[in-house]
């Protein structure tokens, strides 16, 4: 029989946490031991796994004795804080914060792109889990990449609320409620009403008049594609609940025709070419939620300079976003370097 692994989810009562839970089950992933984590809040509460009640235990720093692979989603701070506890108590982190992802000592991975950046996990014990718009966009670039060097790519993106976790679903489910029955509505997650609107913010805004999601695209990109391409992002919440969409423009050094990148979409790892306009087919939220691959459409060229494509894609963040990514990390990482 195969090596079982003791994991423990910290976040396991959020919505990346409950993500986890299910793609660990799906993908029958080696499981010993499991241990539920989160804050005092939720002490007590019974989740399930493989049918059977787990109760969910309070994050502590003795919490990893024993523990193999900690998968965190519980925010910054618990992964600034709780790491270093679990790595020094044994476990490999596979962290969903942005907190170690620009550590240079720490692994940014993206499997489909970077997996060889895995063996730096034993550096810190950490293996940094890339933010959801990059995962998405970095899968599907990597083989056009490969094909005529990107240099420099221009990107949007149309951001679902569960990007912000299960209050931020409860948020725009209440405000669209309230609005259908002409009330007014209340906004404790963001800035704006999100209902019916989009918001041009995601997270704080820098000095230089970008937020952080978008200097977190740049900076994640250009480490996880190990390239000096020169990335510039506008990132918006959108009033969608599952699935972020990005509108990708790229410059590339060679020529590469609209139909030679459908070519090379086709067969790249982790997407779906989902590009039959005559049809009206494209990708979409509402489609791509609840799965796995990334979907990548409206593949164009950009008449506006000499080698440039334009492209559409959309995934399910909860999902290769975060969840499936962090989980086939763990699965590299105990096939390739831990089962010895
Ligand atoms: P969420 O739904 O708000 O869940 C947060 C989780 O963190 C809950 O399990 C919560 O436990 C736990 N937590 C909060 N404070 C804690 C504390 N003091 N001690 C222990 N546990 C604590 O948020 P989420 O969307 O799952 O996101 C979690 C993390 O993943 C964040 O770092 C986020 O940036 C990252 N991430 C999210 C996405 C996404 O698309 N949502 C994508 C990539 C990365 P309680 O239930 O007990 O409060």
């Amino acid at each position: 029989m195969s090596k079982l692994w003791n994991v423990a989810i910290v976040g396991a009562t959020g919505a990346v946490g409950a993500q986890m839970i299910e793609c660990l089950e799906e993908r029958e992933f080696p499981v010993g031991e499991i241990k539920f984590l989160a804050s005092s809040r939720s002490v007590g509460e019974v989740l399930e796994f493989k049918g059977k009640p787990v109760l969910v235990e309070e994050l502590k720093h003795d919490s990893f004795s024993g523990i193999d692979i900690a998968l965190f989603s519980a925010g910054g701070e618990r992964s600034r804080e709780f790491c270093p506890a679990a790595a020094a108590a044994g476990a490999v982190c596979i962290d969903n914060s942005s907190a170690w992802r620009m550590d240079p000592e720490v692994p940014l991975v993206v499997p489909e792109v970077n997996p060889q950046a895995i063996a730096g996990y034993a550096k810190k014990g950490i293996i940094a889990n890339p933010n959801c718009s990059t995962i998405q966009m970095v899968v599907a670039l990597k083989p056009l990449h490969d094909a005529a060097t990107i240099k420099r790519i221009v990107v949007s993106t149309y951001q679902a609320v569960s990007g912000t976790g299960k209050k931020a679903i409860d948020e725009l489910r209440k405000q669209v409620g309230e609005l259908l029955n002409c009330r007014p509505v209340n906004c404790n997650v963001y800035p704006h009403q999100i209902a019916f609107n989009c918001i041009p913010q995601i997270d704080s805004f820098e000095e230089n008049g970008y937020t952080r999601e978008e200097l977190k695209m740049v900076n994640e990109t250009r480490k996880i594609m190990e390239a000096d391409i020169r990335v510039t992002a506008t990132t918006v919440r959108v009033p969608v609940f599952y699935g972020h969409a990005e509108s990708v423009n790229i410059e590339t050094e060679k020529p590469l025709t609209a139909d030679g990148a459908k070519k090379l979409l086709k067969k790249a790892p982790g997407v779906k070419l989902v590009d039959d306009p005559a049809k009206e087919v494209y990708p979409m939220p509402y489609t791509a939620a609840g799965q796995d691959l990334v979907h990548v459409g409206r593949v164009r060229q950009d008449e506006s300079i000499d080698n440039g494509l334009n492209l559409w894609v959309v995934a399910d963040n909860i999902r290769k976003g975060a969840a499936t990514n962090a989980v086939q990390i763990a699965e590299l990482l105990v096939q390739k370097y831990l089962n010895r």
